[in-house]
């Protein structure tokens, strides 16, 4: 099961003119497998959303639930068990500049242990990158960058996949060249996967349902036709 609850979830930050919702009674539920999609403007909520579920951010109110788990409602413990089945990749990256591609990549394993992760060459192979383990950050273009932030989130076998506006920092052939990793991703490891974005033709692309968020809001949930969704 990799089955994501949210129910009326709600995100109070403090603004300029007063409280807001960020994230406003929101609820949804994703499929076990499914590749759901968060699509709305910027400030919409979107990031928020996502970090719920790996607790990165807590809501004001309401709760969200992976799997019936309560993720609100754990003991350190259980918390660290949850956040080790989640994987996330970001916009901008986030590698260490210091740090070669094998280095990044073994990051996790080495913040905790795991059970059955995969290899530094495994991932590497599975992105596309066999020959870069010993290269730096700096050395590779967006989407290698992009590459290495998803063989980084593979190599603990995650069940739960988060992106974060994984494509917006790259250009249109790098972005479906990423979408399609990240489909392949999808079918080789067997994981929910969640992607948040602004850019309609990423949903089009790999997702069977998107939720449009506005101002806060969930203002639809849209199934996507296998005919767009292109293979
Ligand atoms: P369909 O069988 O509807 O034409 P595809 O050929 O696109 O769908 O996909 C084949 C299988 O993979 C189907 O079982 C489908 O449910 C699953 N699948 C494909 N893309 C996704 C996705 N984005 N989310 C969940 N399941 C997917
Ligand atoms: P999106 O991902 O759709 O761009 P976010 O979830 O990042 O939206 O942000 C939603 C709203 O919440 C925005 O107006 C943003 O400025 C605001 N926001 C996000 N984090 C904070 C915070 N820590 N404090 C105050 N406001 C925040």
């Amino acid at each position: 099961f990799r089955l994501i609850n949210m129910n009326s979830v709600t995100k109070t930050y403090q603004g300029k003119n007063g409280p807001f919702n960020a994230v406003d009674k929101v609820s949804l539920k994703v499929e076990e497998n499914e590749i759901f999609g968060l699509i709305g403007e910027s400030g919409a909520g979107k990031s928020t959303l996502l970090r719920f579920i790996n607790a990165l951010e807590s809501p004001t109110e309401g709760y969200v639930s992976v799997d019936d788990t309560d993720v609100f409602n754990l003991s350190r413990k259980q918390l660290r068990q949850h956040q080790k089945g989640i994987g996330m990749i970001f916009q901008q990256f986030n590698l260490l500049n210091n740090k070669s591609v094998r280095e990044n990549i073994q990051l996790p394993l080495e913040l905790h242990k795991y059970e059955k992760p995969l290899t530094v060459e495994e991932v590497l192979a599975f992105v596309g990158l066999p020959d870069k383990a010993d290269n730096y950050p700096s050395q590779l273009s967006g989407g290698e960058k992009q590459r290495v932030g998803i063989a980084r989130a593979l190599i603990t076998r995650p069940k739960i996949l988060l992106c974060d506006e994984p494509t917006s920092a790259l250009d249109e052939s790098t972005t479906e060249e990423i979408v399609d990793v990240l489909k392949r991703a999808h079918e080789a490891f067997d994981m929910t996967i969640l992607v948040v974005t602004h850019e309609l033709n990423v949903i089009k692309r790999m997702c069977r349902r998107c939720a449009v968020l506005e101002k806060g809001r969930l203002i639809d949930i849209i199934d996507i036709a296998p005919k767009t969704r292109k293979q």
